[in-house]
């Protein structure tokens, strides 16, 4: 069995030698385990701050120990009445070709079906950051028809599911990504009003007036994937009473300084900013990923992927999401 370990924390910015790839031999299974193939492997931002030992939004994972991550694949062996041989499966399998999960504790491993949705999407807009996306937006944005929603990352695993969501609310949304390519297909794909590129815009003034010509009713509410520059433009462009949903800072996650310009905007413009963390709101998810589930397999919903090519290619391709390589779901196909 092919694992990736961690095998030392980065200073700074994360690097290939913090990682180690070993081969162990895959153990018996006892009464309640299952054997799974992992099929794809998720790699997500939250990754990069369980590699720190200091407190992130995740907890901090020990050296030489494999990778966490989400995973989905196929039952290869059960002795656990609940799973069958072949059923698609998907938990957190980590960064290995085979786990043995003790699937007798309550929702480490659940079955999915996928004569609608494909396997990989229960990494992405069915999954984890479709949840995410849903949560923030929903619960901490709610937004009305007509209001604008603005969303950075906004081609990513978590961004394009916000955008599209927010259309199918009624209202206007408006992205903001890296690079011509990604705000060509936010716009022309996934149906956003707009989408800036920030990497074209450099510093706040400029992205503040792209911001003014793109949401010329102001904004409502924001999705925060990032920090930075990009905070403190939309923070210019906000409304009386709008909303932010901090999901995410990536900008700082390899350590640099995210201040924060003008925090006195939130008291002038009366505005509600809340962190959140998915995982602990358990309690949305069945709804969530109905409405997910339902608008991918109906197409309302769609959705991009960059997919690495075997184990190996696992720490180059997550070094790249952290500097915006991937476009789109960032997975890793094992077999
Ligand atoms: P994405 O698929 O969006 O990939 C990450 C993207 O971030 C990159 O493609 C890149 O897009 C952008 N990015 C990377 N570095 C920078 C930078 N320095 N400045 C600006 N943009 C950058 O990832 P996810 O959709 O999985 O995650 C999006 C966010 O959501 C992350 O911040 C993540 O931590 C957060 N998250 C939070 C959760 C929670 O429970 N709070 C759960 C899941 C995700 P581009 O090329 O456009 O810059």
């Amino acid at each position: 069995n092919k694992q990736v370990l961690l095998a030392s924390r980065p200073s700074g910015e994360a690097a290939a030698d913090n990682f180690r790839i070993v081969e162990t031999p895959v153990p018996e299974l006892s009464d309640g385990q299952v054997l799974v193939r992992n099929h794809y492997l998720s790699l997500d931002p939250y990754m990069r701050g369980r590699m720190n030992d200091s407190k992130s939004y995740a907890q901090p994972q020990a050296l030489d120990t494999v990778m966490l991550g989400g995973t989905a694949g196929v039952v290869a062996a059960s002795k656990n009445p609940a799973f069958q041989v072949g059923d698609k499966v998907v938990g957190m399998g980590g960064w290995q070709d085979y786990v043995i999960i003790d699937a007798s504790q309550r929702g480490m491993l659940r079955t999915v079906d996928t004569t609608h949705i494909p396997l990989s999407a229960y990494l992405g807009a069915v999954g984890m950051p479709g949840v995410t996306a849903w949560y923030g937006l929903v619960k901490i944005i709610a937004p009305k028809a007509g209001e604008t929603v603005v969303v950075s990352a906004a081609s990513g695993a978590v961004g394009s599911v916000v955008g599209q969501l927010a259309k199918a609310r009624g209202c206007r949304a408006v992205g903001i990504a890296g690079g011509a390519d990604k705000c060509a297909y936010v716009v022309n794909e996934l149906g956003f009003d707009a989408c800036i590129d920030y990497k074209a815009q450099v510093g706040v003034k400029e992205l503040s007036a792209a911001l003014k010509q793109a949401c010329p009713d102001g904004i409502d509410g924001y999705f925060e994937n990032v920090g930075g520059t990009i905070l403190d433009a939309v923070m210019q462009r906000a409304n009386a009473f709008s909303r932010i949903a901090l999901c995410g800072m990536i900008s700082g996650y390899n350590g640099e300084p995210i201040p924060m310009a003008a925090p006195q905007l939130l008291l002038t413009n009366r505005m509600k900013l809340e962190g959140f963390i998915v995982s602990e709101h358990m309690e949305v998810w069945p709804e969530a990923l109905t409405e997910l589930g339902t608008r991918v397999a109906t197409k309302q919903l769609k959705y991009r992927e960059s997919i690495a090519d075997g184990l190996a290619a696992a720490p180059e391709a997550f070094l790249g999401l952290l500097k915006g390589k991937n476009f789109g779901k960032q997975l890793v196909k094992l077999v």
